[in-house]
Order: C-alpha cells, then structure tokens, then sequence
C-alpha cells in the first residue's frame, strides 16, 4: 500500500512547503499526495507533483481533509500552520488537528518536525513502497 500523505500550508507558509516538497520529491513521487486547494496547486506546478486537491481551506478544504483522516486514508499530515495569523476558518484549523489526535494520526504542524517525518520516510527500514 502507498503511503498517503495531506499537506495544507497557510498562505506565508506556501513558500517553505514547496521547498521542503522540492527536497523530498523523490520520495513524494512514491506516495498517495492530498492537498487543500491552494497548497495542491503550489505542489502540482512548482513542484510537479500528482496532487488531488480538495478545496481551498477557508471552503472547507481542512474539513474535507479531516474527513479522510476520520475515514483512515490518511497516514501524515503536513500542515504548516502561520500562527502569527489568524484564520478566518481557525476552527475548522483547530478541527483538522485534533482529529489527528483523536485517531493517533502522524501530524507535523511546523518545518522542523515535517522535515523529520520526512527523513524518517526516507529511510530504507521504514519504506513501505
Ligand atoms: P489553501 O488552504 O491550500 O487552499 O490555501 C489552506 C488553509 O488555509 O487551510
């Protein structure tokens, strides 16, 4: 089974999570890629990745995530949240993040820890492909 992956980046994160897709891309390649409209978008022509893209967040992008998570197709989330602003849709944010933890689902709201899980990804003994 591929690995599938959801990313959602807030608009001043869009530039960080095409990088850190950029670095990966190899791996991505490999996995089953959802996205919240905007971030798909930014993933599929910067990146060049196959993404299916949901709506953007603040139409409920985060929710249609959310209900995949709660329908376990969703093994990580990447969602790099700007928490310097808020969101017009900060409960649905709030929505999405807590499903993670209520269904024990891998979830990296920050670079540091998106990068990590990636490594760890990477890592011939935990390849799933
Ligand atoms: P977007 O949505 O990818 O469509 O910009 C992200 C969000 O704001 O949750």
């Amino acid at each position: 089974m591929k690995r599938q992956i959801a990313f959602i980046a807030h608009d001043k994160k869009k530039d960080e999570l095409v990088e850190l897709a950029s670095e990966f891309s190899d791996l991505l390649r490999q996995c089953v890629l959802l996205a919240t409209g905007s971030t798909g978008k930014r993933l599929a022509e910067d990146v060049g990745l196959n993404v299916e893209r949901k709506l953007s967040g603040p139409f409920g992008g985060d929710l249609q995530i959310a209900a995949e998570v709660v329908e376990g197709k969703i093994d990580c989330l990447i969602f790099l949240r700007d928490p310097m602003t808020p969101q017009a849709h900060e409960p649905d944010v709030n929505a999405l993040v807590r499903t993670c933890d209520v269904h024990n689902v891998v979830c990296a709201t920050n670079l540091a820890t998106a990068r990590l899980l990636l490594s760890h990804f990477q890592s011939p003994r935990h390849n799933h492909n």
